[in-house]
């Protein structure tokens, strides 16, 4: 079969594709608008499946979905949350072969270019198109994409689009205010999303989000089979052993959850729905199994999920420092928000959000729309016109796109084959004669270099064609090459792009040091100064100093996904380097394709080294260590429900009563047992533990408020004695009323963060206070001699402590203060941290 050809260049990518963890959708972008093109089902939509019936046959789409269920060792869905991890194959026993996430979605991709070809009128299939990727997708999974997109023909250049951006710009390109803020609401098959845009001067911004990769409709529909036609099927067929986990049923697992699904959807019209399949019954027949849904039961199996997306979304407001009334609309996107009951849910003030609701768009097409809407301000790069011989040609910059009508400014320089052209005899006229009036932009000479400068108008309803016309002193045109552009009026074009997850690098001590932060704008850079924690030397060759870099949110670096690592080894040394070397570490994160460049520069050697950024490195753990993480995970629910309880923590007791409710252990438990078959499996329980830790993080953090608060009141009674000892005035006593007055102001929803904060001013208050007597060096090398056992070096530690006895002996401040210096190093970082209180203000 000979490949169809490639679109003949257009001047905008016009393009727009959603790859979908459920469903895939390709648009573009025309003058008359966008067209969403239908897949081999007369679907808008493609499912994301892929099915190898015998070897060198692909199929993608409905059937491939429906074997997923019924032939599982030859056909896969759900494999784009497993992108960019290289171990994540699947396995294909007829076909023979074994491929990895962004294999099966480039099968994706290039069924979805077909469906282009076979309407159009020639056959053309695009040669590039803007991929949606979620706000959530980390670097190594946005990689994959865009490998994905090369492996299908679409080039190496296709720009990434958030999905939550693109589906705000279809609804967006709708909407006249000139400034407003939106909240889109993604429910799909497998992913929940959540993401507060806000619209100024026709530009859209992310500017938070939240979500969750294990939410989606999918489910809804699990919930169903395992919690009501399970049960049946155990009842009516006497299958006692009928359950999700007995690998003997699993072609009939499969075909409940497609039925399942299919009855969700039919009950989002109808308030009841009959289900009716066949069965193996495990003596080598079928029997039927027949099970009546109604919408009153599905809503209640579905109310747990939708009220976890609710919750997501009031974080993301809390994070944006945004109430519910202060946004404009809900923006529905994602199959499953065609769910009544959902509807009901999110438009209840109380239990759901109360925000306008906005489903005028078909949600499981907008984001591909909105993806070509952007294609079209995107020019596909090309190579400047050449000018023959005695001819000439101009390179022309200037938007494709713009949300002004008038003024548009379009610069250009026009070269020539011939050497020698005295330019100031030229001038350019720029036209367009579609338009209804026609435009004719002033005669403008060129510069002594062949470069000119002006403006031009744009109609709002079309495309708006200009034609470059060159003519000389004489006013006779000249050709041109390269002389036609096109520029298209925009409602909303899409604002800088922002940083979706922080980027920095763990530290030798296992905590995680932020250098570019969620939501900055890009691109950005930054160099932080660091210093290593061990000798290199060159006699030692397996000495390493590790940096990695990760990517994420989390506090504990192990935490994070590692995006890349820096290693500096004795052997790419000139000469040994000592421990407490300054170690400058950059980062820069381009805007374009989202690529990072990292480096670790060495002042003392005047030496850089390099960050390999391996994004398909990930690899998906295997069982045996699941299963440990997964029991030291349990340990420590146990273990903080101990000391929530010892603690009175109410808030870690609701938490870790919000676990149990979820069933989230049962949960991982069933999905870290199916990661003994199913690398997808794996992968997912790799992130839901990383998941899980994090929240019991929290937990944690809750536990410790109690001690932290105690710990707060007993310092500000410590304020208050100082107060009296050193016989201080008005004015400290009003100091200690205010920070009295924060504590208390902070009551019970403080978080750790603000305790410690507020914790380390009075520790401040303190040590000024002490300052005034002579006395706080002192006070404070005893605090410092006390932690002794604590330090990282005994021996040191000993030494100093000494000679500190000795300076307090003498009387002699500025020895104490040596000693306590050298005492502060020796500390780890936590303790430094207590020291912190009796020392602010002295770094
Ligand atoms: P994804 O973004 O994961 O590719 P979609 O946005 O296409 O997915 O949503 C797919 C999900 O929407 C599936 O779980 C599907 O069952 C669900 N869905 C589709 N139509 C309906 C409907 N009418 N009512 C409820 N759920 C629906
Ligand atoms: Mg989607």
């Amino acid at each position: 079969m000979s490949e169809p050809q490639s679109e003949p260049q257009s001047e905008t990518i016009d393009f727009g594709i959603d790859l979908g963890t459920t469903n895939s959708a390709i648009a573009v972008a025309r003058d008359d608008g966008i067209h969403v093109f239908k897949g081999n089902e007369g679907w808008d939509y493609t499912p994301s499946a892929v099915w190898m019936p015998k070897p060198g046959t692909v199929q993608v789409g409905l059937s491939a979905r429906n074997q997923a269920g019924s032939d599982p060792d030859n056909a896969y869905a759900e494999f784009k949350q497993e992108m960019g991890v290289a171990s994540a194959l699947r396995r294909f026993h007829r076909g023979g072969v074994s491929l990895t996430p962004e294999q099966l979605s480039a099968e994706v991709l290039k069924a979805l270019r077909r469906h282009v070809a076979d309407q159009d009128e020639h056959g053309f299939q695009p040669a590039a198109a803007v991929i949606t990727v979620p706000a959530s997708f980390t670097l190594n999974q946005n990689d994959a994409t865009s490998r994905a997109a090369a492996l299908a023909g679409l080039g190496d250049q296709c720009p990434l689009l958030q999905e939550p951006t693109a589906a705000a710009i279809a609804y967006g390109v709708r909407d006249a205010s000139e400034s407003a803020h939106w909240m889109v609401f993604d429910l799909g098959g497998g992913t929940f999303d959540a993401a507060v845009m806000s619209k100024r001067d026709g530009e859209l911004q992310l500017i938070q989000h939240a979500g969750d990769p294990y939410l989606g409709g999918k489910l809804i529909d699990w919930a169903v089979v395992e919690d009501l036609l399970a049960p049946a099927v155990r009842r009516d067929l006497g299958l006692a052993d009928f359950h999700r986990s007995n690998r003997d049923w699993r072609k009939n697992f499969g075909l409940l959850k497609k039925e399942a699904e299919n009855a969700k959807i039919a009950l989002s019209r109808a308030a009841s729905t009959d289900i009716s399949v066949d069965l193996h019954n495990g003596r080598g027949g079928t029997q039927v199994f027949e099970y009546t849904l109604t919408r009153g039961a599905l809503e209640d199996l579905a109310l747990p999920f939708y009220t976890r997306a609710v919750r997501l979304c009031r974080d993301a407001l809390a994070e944006s420092s945004l109430r519910q009334g202060d946004i404009d609309r809900l923006l529905l996107v994602g199959g499953a928000t065609l769910a009544p009951g959902l509807r009901a849910l999110l438009a209840d003030p109380v239990d759901g959000l109360g925000i306008r609701l906005d489903h005028s768009q078909d949600p499981t097409t907008v984001v591909a729309r909105g993806a070509a809407v952007v294609a079209r301000t995107i020019r596909v790069p090309r190579k400047p016109a050449k000018a023959a011989p005695g001819s000439f040609a101009v390179e022309l910059t200037c938007p494709a796109q713009s949300v002004d009508r008038t003024g548009i400014p379009v610069s250009g320089r026009v070269t020539s084959g011939s050497k020698g052209v005295d330019w100031t005899r030229y001038a350019v006229t720029l036209t367009d004669t579609d338009s209804e009036p026609p435009f004719h932009g002033p005669r403008t000479e060129l510069s002594p270099e062949g470069v000119f400068y002006t403006e031009v108008t744009i109609a709002t309803d079309t495309r708006s064609r200009f034609t470059v016309r060159l003519t000389d002193a004489s006013g006779t045109r000249q050709r041109l090459a390269g002389d036609t552009f096109s520029i298209s009026y925009a409602e909303v074009v899409p604002g800088d792009t922002v940083l979706t997850g922080t980027l920095g690098i763990g530290k030798a001590d296992g905590t995680f040091d932020p250098l570019l932060r969620k939501g900055a704008a890009l691109p950005s850079g930054v160099t932080k100064h660091y210093r290593t924690t061990i000798p290199l030397h060159r006699d030692e060759p397996d000495a390493v100093i590790r940096i990695p870099l990760l990517e994420g949110e989390r506090r504990r670096a192990d935490l994070n996904t590692r995006v890349g690592l820096i290693e500096i080894r004795p052997r790419d040394l000139r000469i040994d380097l000592p421990a407490q070397s300054e170690v400058e570490v950059t980062f820069e994160m381009r805007a374009s394709n989202r690529e990072v460049l990292a480096t670790a520069y060495i002042p003392l050697l005047d030496q850089q080294f390099e960050a390999t950024i391996n994004r398909s490195e990930l690899v998906a753990p295997g069982h045996r260590e699941l299963r440990d993480r997964l029991g030291e995970l349990e340990e420590r629910v146990q273990d903080l429900q101990d000391r929530a309880d010892e603690e009175y923590s109410e808030r870690a007791q609701a938490q870790l009563a919000d676990f149990e409710e979820q069933n989230t252990l049962a949960q991982l438990r069933r999905e870290v047992d199916a990661a003994g078959v199913d690398t997808g499996a794996a992968v997912t329980s790799d992130r839901r533990i990383r998941d899980l830790e994090a929240q019991l993080d929290d937990v944690e953090q809750a536990i410790e408020i109690p001690g932290l608060q105690r710990g707060l009141w007993e310092l500000l009674s410590g304020c208050e004695d100082t107060i009296a000892q050193i016989g201080g005035g008005p004015s400290d006593r009003q100091q200690l009323r205010n920070l009295r007055d924060r504590a208390s102001a902070l009551g019970d929803g403080a978080t750790a963060a603000d305790l410690r904060r507020l914790t380390k001013r009075a520790g401040q208050f303190q040590v000024e206070l002490l300052s005034r007597t002579d006395q706080w060096e002192y006070v404070l090398f005893e605090a410092l001699a006390s932690m002794r056992d604590r330090m990282t070096s005994r021996v040191r530690a000993d030494a100093a402590i000494l000679r500190g006895r000795r300076a307090v002996a003498a009387g002699n401040r500025e020895a104490v203060a040596t000693a306590n210096n050298e005492l502060r190093q020796l500390l780890p970082p936590e303790a430094a941290d207590a020291v912190e209180r009796l020392t602010g203000g002295l770094d």
